[in-house]
Parts: structure tokens; C-alpha cells; sequence
């Protein structure tokens, strides 16, 4: 690749070495044939007055206004056969040869506005038998200079007006050219990533600059259709292209001397206001503005010049140094063009010195420009770099702050449940409610972390509708219910059953906006009504709305409670719970999942917030009378109290955290299980190989082995056997069922752990027939306690106390003679 590069590099230097020789170095050869330009002398022109005569006169001069000039032509020996055009510059014009007319221009009738034609380069006709005649020109409406007047050919005047122009045109277009692609290019920027560039701006500056070298150029009659609209175009230009330069400085300067830089915007804007009004009531020419417009833009350059100099003083002109040495050519080059065009107005006036400032300008910007992105880049390099170390800080901090939180709560839910005295259950109850909205703050916490470091994923699987409805009532309505609120749940009969969704989320969507209704409600009542919409054969619209009797939203809060951390009438609902995180969170959500949440208030009278989620649909089977199925499930709800009892059932718990480990050993006590503790991998791997385990409750975060590796390595000795091993987790986030299923749990409990949760789980997958739940109207069953070992047959029976009437028997003969007159509901026999 190094030999191609070299050899590239040599023959660039050839081929341009041999243009170079042939343009510089060899003789001119090309056939310039036809290509004449002459001028007419300067010093044979005589003007004509009105009574006739004629007072000599110079050419190019200065007139007041309409002039008839004349002069003689070549003389036959003089006369070039090749001449075949006469050319001036000026507005209308008559120009005759021995007084036949040759040419006559008239412009006034295309103006827009006002009666000033436009100078132009104007042609007449000549033949070689001209020679010496009388030449006689009467300009009209002139702007107060009379030009030379050449003769030639067509294509010779061109090209010599090409050598003295040419490069102006060139610079004016390249100008206007790299402007208009800095506009397109920061202005898709702006769009795409919604952020400004200065460049936007200065481009647009860039741009009128260049309109104005170009509208300005000798060629402009050969790309317009209308000159004296092109003609006024210049003065147009000289009004406006201050501002965006104002604008442009202003933005480099962080708005640091926005005062003094709008006074001279707001000059601009009157000067064009009160220029242009005077121009189209045909009071003032166009040309008669440009005093005020350049004392205007020079006023603008020395208050942005000024600023330039005191961000120097400053030191703060580090942050836009490429542009303002940019600037310092511009201004320089405006100066001297204005200069040029008031004051040196002898001859056709070219905008080569605009051009140019205008071109450096351009160039230091787009320096700066570049610069200004490579930043940016970095700068999101760094953001991102941050985010994905707020999000393990914050991934980490939530285990670290769950695992001593679960000790607290799960010992807290023992003196809840063992507690006889008043005063210290209703302390425990205090730890349990701030104990748990600590946990849900952390929970919000960390979704939000997820959601904005675009980590958040919603894992979309085949759902039970009723299931998640069923949760979402079972965890909200005793708490409506404590508040003495009417609670209302209705479900459309028509609802398909089975949906395909992230049904976590839903749940977890749902459940903010029933838990803030209940919380904003003092009294009256909280409904939910569940309905749907038909999108097409296989889409709904879940649609859930909660309205509420409660305190209600002001209008002007609406467009704010979906902000993160804002907390509406923060005095008042200091006591309410919360952390303004819950609808932020929740209309993100809604968006991840194409849904959105509306609501309608009344201050102090209620609310209805309404939630549309689309979901496809698994099953068209309709839900049904779900508001029976509700009361029949809430007849055999027993909230709070054990349910399970399974005193044959055996379950190794394994954490590597003491202190939670008594907590689940307490917690599991009533259930009169027998519970296993172990506090490591290895010990649990050893545990389970000794002995067969109906349930293994492991938990996922452990020094030594995690609980993942721990599971492998079981899976891999072939230890288990199908026994359910539960991940015990302080991760919420990661807390997906599935994606613990996919590990190969069998399911997952969250920490700190709910009694609640847990049994609901063991229930699950401890064999029925060890399971066994007391039924309180057939009364307490009964059960023969049976072994050789009396200390161990009280033992037993001290245990199963409440479970069962216990009947203790020692020795097989008397457990027979036992059975002879009793049924008891269950023979446990104890070695
Ligand atoms: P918080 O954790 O404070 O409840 P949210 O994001 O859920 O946070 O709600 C933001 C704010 O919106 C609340 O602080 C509350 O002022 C207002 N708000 C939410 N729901 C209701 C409602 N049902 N009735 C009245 N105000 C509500």
C-alpha cells in the first residue's frame, strides 16, 4: 500500500508539474482570434448640451444625472475590420452612429419598486464603414458615472471583462456554494440530533455575503432575468447580513453580552424596517439606503468587535479563537469594501474584498465547526462512559442495600407476627411501612436508571390476563379498603384472555396508577374499569382507566407530574409517600411499549388517568365474569396468615447471609416444614448430594460460587434429581422471571422476601400430598403421632400443635389398638 501511495505522489507531481510548465513557462499559442477589446480614448468625448454645443469631456467621469456625449469613431486606419460591437455600461440609453440609431435600452417598466434602472453592459452594433463617423450616446437615468466605452468583438469584451472580474464571480460562488452546504449540513444535524450548531448562523450570514458579491457582480446580466430586482439586492444584503453574524457571535459567546448585541440587532431591524418602507411608498431609492445600512453594519462590526475584546481580556476567547481571528478578516474586508464602494466610485466597483473576507470567515468557522463536534463526540463518549457507571454503582448499591434491608424486614415480619404486645407490634408495623417504601424507592430508582441508559428491555410472552388483573387487585384493594375508600373493579366481559406483553410491566404500570389514586384519595371511591379496543384481527388496545374522588391536579401542574422527581403540592403531600418517579416511569414504559397514558382533573374533585397499551392477542376466548371470579378468589383469600403447612416437606435454604438466613428459618416456621440452613455453594452442593430436598431455595448473590454457578455445578453431578430450586434475588430489575428460568431456575422469589411471595411459590412445588392446608370449618383435623421414643413423640406433637390434634401413642400395639376405634386424618409415625 506505502509503493502505491509513492508512486501516486509521482505522478500527481508529473501531471501537475506539466500543466504548470505549460501555463507558465512555454510560449502562448492559444488562437485568440476575434478575441479584441479596445477602448475608445478617454480624451476625444465631448458632452452636448441642450442648445448644442459642446464642452469636452472625460470618460469615465462623474454627471448629475442625463448626458449626451459624443465622440469620433476610429478613423479607417485605425479601424480594426474584425470590430463588430460598441459596448457600454449603463441604465437606458440611445446610441446612435451619424445620427442613425443603433441601439436604445429601456428598463424603467420592470422595476418592482420604485423608478431606478439597473447598470448593465449594453451592446450596439458597428461596421467597418462606421470608421470615423460620429459617435453619439445619450444615457438616461444615470447613477452619476459615465463608464469607458469599449469596441471589439462580442467574445473579446467578455473575455476582458472575465480577466478583471472573473475571480470575484468565482470566490462569490464558491461562497455561496460551501454556505449553502453548511446550511444543509447543520440544520440535518439539528434535526437528527436535536442539537444547534453555530454553523446554522454563519452559513446563513455566508449566505446573503455571497448573494450580495454575486448580485453585485459585472456579470450578474448574464444570470438574471430581471436586473433592477438583481440591483437591489446588494442594498438588501448590506441591511440584513449583520444579523445572523449577531446572532452567530452571541451563541459563540454564551449570550455573555446579549444587551449590547440586541441593541445593535435591534438597529438592523429598524434601519431595514424603516429603509425598505421608504423604498416601496417610492420616497427613497434603494441606492439612498445604503448610507444608514452601512453606517448600521459598521456599527454592528465595532459592537462585536468590542465584545471580541473584552472576551480577550477575559480569557475567554479560547473557546472560539479560530472564529474570531475569522471575524477580525471579515470585518477588515467589509470596512474596506465599504470604503471602496462610497469613496473609490470611479470605475465598475468589484466585491473581491467582501468575497474574500468572506471566504476566510468561512474557513475559521468550519475550523471551529469541526472542533466543535469532535467535542461533542467526546463529550458523549464521556456521558456514556458515566452512564455505564451510574448504572453498575446503581445495579450493585441495589444489592447491597436490599440484603441488609431484606434482614431487617424479614426480622421485622417476625416480631409482626410473633408479638403480643400492642406497642411493639405497632412499631414493627412502622419499620415494615417505611421498610417498604425504601424498598420501592429503590426499586423506581433503578428502572429509571435502566430506562435512561437504554438498558431497559421489555420482554414480551404469551400472558393470562385475569392473572395479572387478579395481582394487581390482590396488592391494591386492602390498602383502598384500610383508607375506608369504596374500591371498584370492573372487567369487559369481551377482553381476550390470553395476550401476548411484557405482563410484568403492565402489572407494574397498573399498579402505579391504582396505588397513586388510592394514595391521592381521602374519601369517595377509586374505580378501574378494564375495557378494549378491536385494532385488527390479532390487536387490541388494552385500555385501563382509574378514576379517582381524590385531591385532583391543577391545570397549570398537567404538563408537570410526568416529569422525573416533581412532586406536586410538595407541603401538602408530604405525608403521602412517594418520590415523583412513578409517572415519569410509567409513560416511559408506555412508550417503550407503543402505549400512552392520558388524564383528565378537577382540582379537589378526582382524576382519571387512562392507560392504552397495544397487545396481541393469544387466545380470542373472552375473559368472562372476571368480577365473580374476583369474589369468589377474595371468599377464600386469607390474608397475611400462614396457609401452608407441610411438616413432612424438607427445604434447604441457602444464602450466605446469617442473618437472612434465620429470617427465612423463622419465617418458614409455622409452616412446620423442616428447614435446612446452609451458607455457601459448596456446602449447599455437599447438603443436597446427602439428602434429597423437595424444595432448594438458593440465593443468587454469593461470594464463593453464585447461586447460578452453584446450580450448574448441581445440574452437572446429577444431584437433583427434578428438585425445584428457587433463585432467591435482591436484583428487581434483573428480576424477569424468565430470565431465571432461562438459567435454569425453576422460579424466582425477590428480596427482601414478602411471607406472601414465598409461600405462594413453595406451594407451587412442594409435592401435594406433603401440602396441607387446615380447614377451618371441618375443624382442626386429627393425627396419630406414633414411635418408640417418648421424648421424641412430645417433640413432635409440640410442633404440629394448631396443625392437628395430635394423639401420641408409643409402640406399634398400641397404634393398632388405636386404629381399631379412631380415623384420624393422618398417621405420622417418628423413629
Ligand atoms: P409520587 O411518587 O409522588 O406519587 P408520581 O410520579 O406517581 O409520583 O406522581 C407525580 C405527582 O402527580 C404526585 O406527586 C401527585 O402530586 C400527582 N398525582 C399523581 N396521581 C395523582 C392522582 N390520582 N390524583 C392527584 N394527584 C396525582
Amino acid at each position: 500500500m506505502r509503493a502505491v501511495r509513492y508512486i501516486l505522489s509521482a505522478i500527481l507531481v508529473l501531471v501537475f508539474g506539466y500543466i504548470f510548465i505549460g501555463e507558465m513557462v512555454l510560449p502562448a499559442n492559444t488562437p485568440m482570434n476575434g478575441n479584441i477589446c479596445d477602448e475608445l480614448p478617454s480624451d476625444k468625448w465631448f458632452e452636448v448640451k441642450e442648445d448644442g454645443s459642446r464642452v469636452p469631456f472625460i470618460v469615465p467621469g462623474k454627471t448629475d444625472g442625463d448626458i449626451t456625449l459624443e465622440t469620433t469613431l476610429p478613423a479607417p486606419d485605425e479601424f480594426n475590420k474584425d470590430y463588430s460591437v460598441l459596448c457600454f455600461r449603463g441604465m437606458d440609453m440611445e446610441i446612435y452612429v451619424d445620427g442613425e440609431l443603433r441601439e436604445k435600452v429601456e428598463t424603467e417598466d420592470y422595476a418592482l419598486f420604485g423608478d431606478q434602472s439597473a447598470e448593465g453592459y449594453v451592446y450596439a452594433s458597428v461596421y467597418p464603414e462606421d470608421a470615423g463617423k460620429t459617435l453619439r450616446v445619450h444615457y438616461e437615468y444615470n447613477a452619476g458615472m459615465v463608464y469607458e466605452v469599449k469596441i471589439g468583438t462580442r467574445l473579446g469584451i467578455l473575455a476582458d471583462l472575465f480577466e478583471s472580474f472573473g475571480f470575484e464571480f468565482f470566490v462569490g460562488m464558491a461562497i455561496l456554494i460551501i454556505g449553502l452546504i453548511c446550511l444543509i449540513a447543520s440544520v440535518s444535524y439539528k434535526i437528527i440530533h436535536k442539537k444547534y450548531l453555530e454553523m446554522e448562523h454563519l452559513s446563513l450570514g455566508v449566505i446573503l455575503g455571497a448573494c450580495w458579491v454575486m448580485s453585485n457582480s459585472v456579470f450578474r446580466q448574464l444570470y438574471t432575468s430581471n436586473m433592477s430586482v438583481m440591483s437591489d439586492i446588494p442594498f438588501l444584503m448590506v441591511m440584513i447580513m449583520p444579523l445572523p453574524f449577531l446572532v452567530f457571535v452571541n451563541s459563540l459567546q454564551n449570550n455573555r453580552y446579549n444587551r449590547i448585541i440586541r441593541v445593535a440587532g435591534a438597529l438592523e431591524i429598524i434601519n431595514f424596517i424603516v429603509c425598505n418602507a421608504l423604498f416601496v411608498a417610492g420616497v427613497v431609492p434603494l441606492t439612498g439606503s445604503f448610507l444608514p445600512s452601512a453606517l448600521c453594519a459598521i456599527l454592528s462590526i465595532i459592537v462585536m468587535f468590542i465584545t471580541l475584546i473584552k472576551d480577550v481580556k477575559d480569557h475567554n476567547i479560547h473557546t472560539y479563537k479560530y472564529v474570531a481571528a475569522g471575524f477580525v478578516f471579515l470585518a477588515i474586508a467589509a470596512l474596506i469594501q465599504i470604503a471602496a464602494y462610497q469613496f473609490a466610485h470611479n470605475g465598475v466597483f468589484s466585491g473581491l474584498f467582501m468575497a474574500f473576507g468572506l471566504f476566510a470567515f468561512m474557513i475559521c468557522a468550519i475550523i471551529h465547526t469541526i472542533k466543535q463536534l469532535i467535542g461533542m463526540r467526546v463529550e458523549a463518549n464521556e456521558a456514556m462512559h458515566v452512564s455505564k457507571v451510574k448504572d453498575d454503582f446503581l445495579a450493585n448499591m441495589s444489592h447491597e442495600i436490599r440484603t441488609p434491608l431484606n434482614g431487617i424486614l424479614g426480622m421485622d415480619e417476625m416480631i409482626i407476627r410473633e408479638t403480643r404486645e400492642s406497642g411493639t407490634r405497632k412499631h414493627a408495623l412502622e419499620i415494615k411501612s417505611a421498610g417498604d417504601t425504601l424498598l420501592s424507592i429503590i426499586n423506581d430508582i433503578l428502572d429509571l436508571s435502566k430506562i435512561e441508559s437504554g438498558n431497559f428491555e421489555i420482554i414480551p410472552a404469551d400472558y393470562d390476563l385475569a392473572s395479572v388483573l387478579n395481582d394487581v387487585l390482590n396488592m391494591t384493594r386492602p390498602r383502598a379498603e384500610k383508607k375506608g375508600l369504596a374500591y371498584y373493579f370492573s372487567v369487559d366481559e369481551e377482553v381476550p384472555s390470553a395476550l401476548h406483553g411484557d405482563e410484568i410491566r403492565i402489572r407494574q404500570i397498573m399498579l402505579n396508577i391504582v396505588n397513586n389514586a388510592i394514595k391521592y384519595t381521602k374519601k369517595g371511591h377509586v374505580d378501574i374499569q378494564v375495557t378494549f379496543r378491536k385494532k385488527d384481527t390479532d390487536m387490541i388496545d388494552l385500555i385501563v382507566s382509574v378514576s379517582d374522588t381524590g385531591i385532583g391536579i391543577r391545570p397549570e401542574d398537567k404538563d408537570k407530574i410526568f416529569k422525573s422527581f416533581y412532586r406536586l403540592d410538595e407541603k401538602i403531600n408530604r405525608n403521602i409517600e412517594g418520590t415523583g418517579l412513578g409517572l415519569h416511569i410509567t409513560k416511559r414504559l408506555l412508550a417503550m411499549m407503543d402505549g400512552r397514558i392520558t388524564f383528565n382533573s378537577v382540582y379537589e374533585r378526582g382524576s382519571v388517568f387512562t392507560l392504552t397499551v397495544p397487545q396481541r392477542i393469544v387466545k380470542n376466548e373472552p375473559i368472562g365474569d372476571f368480577s365473580k371470579a374476583v369474589s369468589d378468589y377474595l371468599n377464600n383469600m386469607e390474608t397475611d396468615a400462614v396457609t401452608l403447612f407441610a411438616p413432612e416437606a424438607k427445604v434447604l435454604v441457602v444464602d450466605d447471609n446469617d442473618m437472612n438466613l434465620d429470617v427465612m428459618a423463622e419465617m418458614l416456621k409455622d409452616t412446620k416444614m423442616k428447614v435446612v440452613l446452609s451458607d455457601s455453594g459448596p456446602d449447599c452442593i455437599e447438603k443436597a448430594s446427602d439428602t434429597s430436598y423437595d424444595v432448594i431455595l438458593l440465593d443468587q448473590m454469593m461470594p464463593e460460587m453464585t447461586g447460578e454457578e452453584t446450580l450448574i455445578e448441581m445440574n452437572e453431578r446429577g444431584i437433583l434429581h427434578g428438585t425445584p430450586v428457587i433463585a432467591l434475588t435482591a436484583d428487581a430489575i434483573m428480576g424477569a422471571r424468565e430470565s431465571y428460568l432461562a438459567k435454569g431456575f425453576t422460579d424466582y422469589v425477590s428480596k427482601p422476601v414478602k411471607y406472601g411471595e414465598l409461600e405462594n411459590v413453595l406451594k407451587k412445588y412442594i409435592p401435594e400430598e406433603k401440602q396441607f392446608t387446615p380447614d377451618k370449618e371441618a375443624g382442626i383435623p386429627t393425627a396419630l403421632i406414633w414411635g418408640y421414643d417418648s421424648e421424641l413423640l412430645r417433640q413432635e406433637k409440640e410442633k404440629l400443635q394448631g396443625v392437628y390434634n395430635c394423639r401420641c401413642v408409643v409402640g406399634k400395639k398400641s397404634m393398632e389398638k388405636f386404629l381399631e376405634k379412631h380415623t384420624p386424618d393422618r398417621i405420622i409415625q417418628v423413629m
